[in-house]
Formats: C-alpha cells, sequence, structure tokens
C-alpha cells in the first residue's frame, strides 16, 4: 500500500503576544519530502510510530511536509498558507494513493482563522476526493471541531499527559488506516463537546478524572465494533469556540453504538467536572517549603511559565524568590532570554557580569531581575533528548548560556522550549540529581522524567500565559456558559 504521509503541527495560546510566523518553524522544524523520514525514523513521536509500522507492514510512504513550532500566539497567515498550498500540491502530485497520513496538533489557530486544522483537513478532502481514507494523530490537548471529525476518517488522540504515547498512536493510525484501505472496516464516529474547559494542571493522566476517564474508555474501546476511542483534554488557553475536553468515538459501521459510548463518556466527564479545578503554592510559599525540605533534588514546577502551553518561557517571580532567600546548589531550568545569551557570549567563559535577565515579553508576568554572575559554560544548544518523551529526537534551545548567580545556576536559551527532559539541564554539564532544587518551567511533562529522580515536587502557581488558574484570563470566543469559567 502507498500512503502520504506530513505533519503539521502548532499548539496556539491565543493569549500570547509572541507571533508564531516562517522563522518559529525553522527554528524548531521544518522539512520537505525524505528528510521527514530520516528525521524522525525511530523516535519516540507520532511520525516515528507511523514510519516504524508503515515499514513493518510493508507499506511505502509518500512523505511531504513536517512543520512544527514551540507554542506561541496565533500562526501567521502567510506561512500557514504556504504550508497548505505545500502539501495540497504534494498530495496533488503524489500520484496513486490508498490513504493519507497526517500528524496533527489540534489546537492551531491561525490569523483570522480559529479552526487551524478543520480547514487544513477540508483542504486534503477536497484534494483526494471523498473515498480516500484520512488517517490523523492529534494531540491530547486538541480543540477537536465537527470540522476536523467530518472532513478525517479517523482521528487518535494520545492517551496519556505526560505524551508518552505518541508512537504508539502513530503505529494506530497506520493499522486502522490499512485497515479501511483494505475494506476491512468502515468507519463512522460520534463527537461529544460537554462543556468543560479543564485547566492544564487538573489534566494529568496518572491519576484524577482524567485517569477514570481513560480507564472507562479503555474498557469501552475492547468492545466488538469498536474502532478507536480518544477523550481530548482540549487546551484552554485557545480562546476559540470549540476549546475544551472532547470525546470521540469510532465504531465500525454503528452509528448508534458510537453515539452511546460517546455520550456515556461527555456524561463522565461532566458527571467529575470539579476534580478538574487546579491550585498550586505561590512562589514564596513553594521556595520556603522547598528549602525547608531535606535531601534533593527538590523539583519546583513553574506551570504557568510552560513555553510548551505557549507561555513566554521568561518570567522571574520564581527566581527573584529563589534570590531574595538565598537559595544554592539550585539549577533555573531555563530563562528564554536570547540578549542576556548574547551578553554571556560576548563577555566569555568566566566571565563576571551583571545584567538583566527575563521579564522581556510581559513585564505584567514579573519584570526583569537583575543579577551578577559568571559564566559557566557556553553552548550551541544541540542535545538528543533521552526520553521517555520525544527519544532520540535532536532538541534546539539555540545559543546557551549558564550564568552562576553565587551557586545558583541559570540556563538561558534563545529558542523556547519546555523543560521536559533532564537531559537540558546535563548537557550543558549540570548533574541534575547533585542539586537541591530544580526549577523547571513545564505544567505536566516534566513528570515523566523527573518524578523518577526527584525527592519531591512542588507546583507553583506564578504569573505566566500557562496558567491553571483561568480566572485570570479574559476569555472572549469560547463558548458560554463553560466550567469552570462559569459555575454550573
Ligand atoms: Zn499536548
Amino acid at each position: 500500500m502507498r500512503f502520504f504521509i506530513a505533519m503539521v503541527a502548532h499548539e496556539t495560546n491565543t493569549f500570547s503576544s509572541i507571533p508564531t510566523d516562517r522563522r518559529q518553524f525553522e527554528a524548531r522544524d521544518l522539512r520537505y519530502g525524505g528528510e521527514l523520514l530520516e528525521a524522525y525514523r525511530g523516535t519516540g513521536t507520532c511520525l516515528g510510530g507511523m514510519i516504524e509500522a508503515a515499514g513493518a507492514r510493508g507499506a511505502t510512504l509518500v512523505p511531504s511536509l513536517a512543520a512544527a513550532a514551540s507554542p506561541a500566539g496565533r500562526v501567521a497567515r502567510e506561512f500557514y498558507e504556504e504550508a497548505k498550498a505545500r502539501l495540497v500540491a504534494d498530495l496533488g502530485a503524489a500520484g496513486r494513493l490508498d490513504g493519507v497520513l497526517l500528524d496533527l496538533h489540534g489546537a492551531m489557530v491561525v490569523e483570522d482563522l480559529d479552526d487551524g486544522e478543520g480547514d487544513l483537513l477540508a483542504a486534503v478532502r477536497r484534494t483526494v476526493g471523498p473515498a480516500l481514507p484520512v488517517a490523523v494523530t492529534l494531540d491530547f490537548h486538541a480543540n477537536v471541531t465537527a470540522d476536523m471529525v467530518r472532513h478525517a476518517t479517523l482521528l487518535h488522540g494520545y492517551k496519556t499527559y505526560p505524551h508518552v504515547d505518541m508512537d504508539d498512536r502513530g503505529r494506530e493510525a497506520v493499522a486502522r488506516l490499512m485497515d479501511v484501505a483494505g475494506g476491512r472496516i468502515r468507519p463512522v464516529a460520534a463527537h461529544r463537546q460537554p462543556p468543560l474547559l479543564p485547566p492544564i494542571g487538573g489534566q494529568l493522566t496518572a491519576r484524577g478524572p482524567m485517569r477514570r476517564l481513560l480507564d472507562r474508555a479503555a474498557e469501552l474501546e475492547r468492545r466488538p465494533g469498536v474502532v478507536t476511542i480518544s477523550v481530548f483534554a482540549g487546551f484552554p488557553l485557545a480562546d476559540i469556540h470549540d476549546a475544551g475536553l472532547s470525546v470521540y468515538v469510532a465504531t465500525d459501521r454503528d452509528r448508534a453504538l458510537a453515539d452511546a459510548l460517546a455520550d456515556e463518556l461527555a456524561a463522565l466527564a461532566w458527571e467529575h467536572r470539579r476534580e478538574f479545578v487546579h491550585t498550586a503554592l505561590a512562589p514564596r510559599e513553594a521556595v520556603a517549603r522547598a528549602l525547608a525540605l531535606e535531601g534533593g533534588p527538590i523539583v519546583l514546577a513553574d506551570m504557568a511559565d510552560n513555553t510548551g502551553g505557549g507561555a513566554a518561557g521568561d518570567t522571574t517571580e520564581i527566581l527573584r524568590e529563589l534570590l531574595r532567600a538565598g537559595a544554592r546548589a539550585t539549577t533555573v531550568a531555563c530563562l528564554w532570554d536570547p540578549g542576556a545569551v548574547r551578553a554571556c557570549v560576548a563577555a566569555g567563559v568566566g566571565a563576571t557580569l551583571t545584567l538583566p535577565v527575563g521579564g522581556k515579553v510581559d513585564p505584567a508576568h514579573g519584570a526583569p531581575v537583575e543579577v551578577t554572575g559568571r559564566v559557566r559554560t557556553l553552548s550551541d544548544g544541540r542535545f538528543v533528548h533521552k526520553g521517555p518523551m520525544f527519544r532520540g529526537l535532536e532538541g534546539r534551545l539555540g545559543p546557551t548560556a549558564v550564568l552562576d548567580v553565587n551557586d545558583l545556576k541559570l540556563i538561558l536559551i534563545s529558542y523556547r522550549w519546555q523543560t521536559l527532559d533532564p537531559e537540558m539541564i546535563r548537557f550543558v554539564g549540570i548533574d541534575p540529581v547533585a542539586e537541591k532544587l530544580l526549577v523547571v518551567k513545564s505544567s505536566i511533562h516534566y513528570r515523566a522524567a523527573f518524578e523518577p529522580l526527584a525527592r519531591a515536587i512542588i507546583e507553583v502557581d506564578a504569573p505566566g500565559l500557562s496558567s491553571s488558574n483561568l480566572g485570570r484570563f479574559a476569555f472572549k470566543r469560547v463558548r458560554r456558559p463553560i466550567y469552570p469559567l462559569d459555575e454550573m
């Protein structure tokens, strides 16, 4: 069989003032044709799983475009149109196909276009016609819309947060696509959107309401006639009509069954809505508690400044508190400040300098902090993820400097990337396990790799654009009423 394969991925935080233009895609990932296969083969990603499963089943892949950028503000219309045109042109030139494999995010918002993936899938459907099966993997944070359901044959959402099953979903998409292409199944789908907008901090899948939902979904998925079930937690900070939790059930030709199972899961989510609400400690209280604990490393999770949720990655409230408290044997990973990196590079390794760091994007989330430190190391910011997330994939932090401020090591980076892998600390010569305190700018993903090495984890509710305190945001477009923005 012959399958077209492409990836277009962006999680858009519509509250962010950082535009997502072509440069942001170039900094993270923008590849064409065979490069897609080279870069992703053997990695713990959806594309990695698709490539492996296609190879194992003797399918030929026709690679097109792989485009991903760090979460930030709306995607530039010009870049989106360019990517869409490229994908559609490649599809038109691909020759005879048995199916299409797409790795999308599901929470991409384009300038003047709220439903990025719905529009992209409509274009794909127009190009390939109504009969060719289109299988799509989607992030757990997808804000799934009716257009996405209508134009795709099957959707496969991640079942974990932290996302450690991306390659499994890629393999699943290939297996089901072969079933459809081979005429063994004919999927019909039901989609439900209870009025529920779970904050990021309440979405983890290890326990709590998401675990309960996913366990029930897994039971239902084993029933005869069920093809696949996804429960999407949604991405609350993409302020669009369809933001929020949704349920997707596909069965083999059985619409009544799909409807019944989707209704059951939507009702279960709604019943437990209050358990999604998340609270954490203020920076001062969190730092005091961390310093009072024996041993280390104690992980302080800066949940609200998670670049993976579209936050700037340069807020300073926790850093300010650590300096005030005189914290030592501490690493802050990582602070996005390309200007500060340039100053460190100009000064050179071993030099001591005084400069303001962080707080450049949105001073309302914490002003720059003046520090005096010694440049400990400089690097080009390239490393390889060790997993469990993105295992084998190259990470790029851009020019990177470590500034040592009285044994508080500040990792300054030039490209925004979530602290989800201790390798981001190790590759600049710091042993994370030897530290007393580690600050990670991440909401949930850090747990996959940091939980096994952390003595304790303290969640911090500092200012920032990925805050789980949704009352801090002025929502304008999401459908109302919706819980917890409205008491229901
Ligand atoms: Zn996600």
